[in-house]
């Protein structure tokens, strides 16, 4: 194994939006010695789920540098200005931009920065304290195979998260059962498929069906839509109510005890699990289109429904096995094609645990983050752990929003430098969420 003798100030581990804000922001200041490793081999976000059509659900100035110095190269604007589109930028009077925008928009800006590696994959991570003190990283080279260590005095976790399929839907052929997630590789077996059935009922889950149901017509498949929800909720998107993913909101949810905001966190879906009222217009707006003249629609909206077991039928397609969870009644659902719109978790790579004597962790086994977001360790160090990915429980319902994510990076970036880069405001919007 190669080893890198050089000790670098931070290396990060996943190159995401949150962290891929961290590198652009960091790329000004030539003092901080930073690198950053990424499995795939380009930037890719959500790849699956670049639909056209699809939209951010944050404004563009929420880019990966605007909202700590509007004037940064790496600019959303800049990217536009770059590629000679200004002018339609100006006339398209949008804030919400594509999701396929955001996508290239980030492909251009880690195409520019020399700290993001890309096809490099971190295995591991120790705490090494030899005299000098320093975390050592291997790193997986997915291309040549070849392990390399690194030394650096801090990291950064920047890891997101994985789809979540229910134990019940897994060992099936993932061809015919799969995650949201794999859904634009799959969208031609669902074009030639009878029947295909979308379980759940997020964002993912009506982005899907609202693509299925424009196609529905003229490639004839039967398209359903179950969900256990007790309906088709629209997410909360009033101004006042978005006021919650703000570092205030942040701030207040921070110092409640552990307990309430785990409770607390537990009553906010319909912040982030909702579905966006424009797609769920989009849908009626179709469904409506469709019964126009015709007999009804050859699609099914079914709530108050857990899907429970997923069953191979002789001669092919699936058995469903379903509960309605307020009649109290099972009943049985065939289809060809499963799609789980099951959500996501937080990805905490396994050698995280590695470092389970050197970090502190609550009694449901989550680690424990500081204000500033960094791990607490059982031992005072000189080095710290930076964290963007699995802090709901400390954070609250603002830690995946990209909203927050220059103004988290703010906040790192001023520990690590050790003085006040960028200025905090105490008070950032309307509402008080404290007294
Ligand atoms: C379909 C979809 C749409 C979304 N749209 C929005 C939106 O419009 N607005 C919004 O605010 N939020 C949105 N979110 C939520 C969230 O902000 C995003 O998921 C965002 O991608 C999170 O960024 P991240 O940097 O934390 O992680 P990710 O984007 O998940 O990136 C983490 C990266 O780490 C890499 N990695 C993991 N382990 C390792 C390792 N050991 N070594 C090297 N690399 C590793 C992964 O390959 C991955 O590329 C969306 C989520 C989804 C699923």
């Amino acid at each position: 194994m190669e080893q890198h003798e050089k000790m670098h100030d931070l290396i990060g581990v996943g190159i995401g939006p949150f962290n891929l804000s961290l590198a652009a922001l960091l790329d000004e200041h030539e003092s901080v010695d930073a690198l950053f490793f990424e499995q795939n081999a380009t930037f890719d976000w959500h790849p699956g789920m670049l639909i056209e059509g699809t939209k951010m659900q944050v404004p563009f100035i929420a880019d990966l540098v605007t909202m700590a110095d509007p004037t940064n190269p790496y600019s959303f604007l800049n990217y536009i200005s770059k590629n000679d589109r200004m002018y339609q930028f100006y006339f398209l009077q949008r804030l919400d931009i594509p999701r396929r925008e955001y996508n290239d928009y980030c492909q251009w800006v880690a195409a520019q920065l020399d700290s993001c590696r890309f096809g490099k994959r971190v295995v591991d991570i120790r705490h090494v304290q030899d005299g000098e003190e320093y975390f050592e990283i291997v790193v997986d080279d997915l291309e040549s195979g070849e392990k390399t260590t690194f030394k650096s005095r801090n990291l950064v976790m920047g890891t997101g998260s994985i789809p979540v399929i229910p134990k019940s839907f897994r060992g099936l052929p993932s061809e015919d059962v799969f995650h949201t997630a794999d859904f634009l590789s799959h969208q031609d077996r669902c074009r030639n498929a009878g029947s295909i059935t979308v379980i759940g009922s997020g964002q993912s889950a009506a982005e899907t069906f609202r693509e299925l149901l424009k196609e529905q017509r003229e490639y004839g498949f039967r398209l359903d839509w179950i969900t256990r929800s007790p309906g088709f909720a629209s997410m909360e998107e009033s101004k006042l109510s978005l006021e919650h993913f703000s570092p205030d909101y942040v701030n207040y949810f921070y110092q409640l005890p552990q307990n309430q905001k785990d409770e607390i966190f537990a009553s906010q879906g319909l912040y982030y699990k909702g579905i966006s009222n424009h797609t769920v217009n989009d849908i009626y707006n179709l469904l409506y289109e469709y019964s126009v003249g015709e007999e009804e629609p050859n699609v099914g909206l079914q709530v108050l429904s857990e899907v429970k077991e997923i069953q191979p039928k002789q001669g092919g397609g699936y058995e469903l096995t379903c509960y309605h969870w307020q009649k109290k009644e099972e009943f049985t659902h065939s289809s060809d094609l499963v799609i789980a719109a099951t959500g996501y978790k937080p990805n905490v790579p396994d050698f995280v645990h590695h470092l389970e004597d050197f970090l502190e962790w609550d009694e449901h086994g989550r680690y424990k983050v500081t204000p500033d977001y960094r791990l607490k360790q059982t031992k005072e160090t000189s080095n710290e752990i930076y964290v963007h990915s699995g802090i709901s429980h400390t954070h609250g319902v603002g830690s995946t929003n990209l909203g927050l994510s220059v103004h988290r990076n703010k906040v790192i970036i001023n520990h690590l430098l050790g003085r006040e880069i960028y200025p905090m405001k105490e008070k950032t919007i309307f509402q008080s969420f404290t007294v």
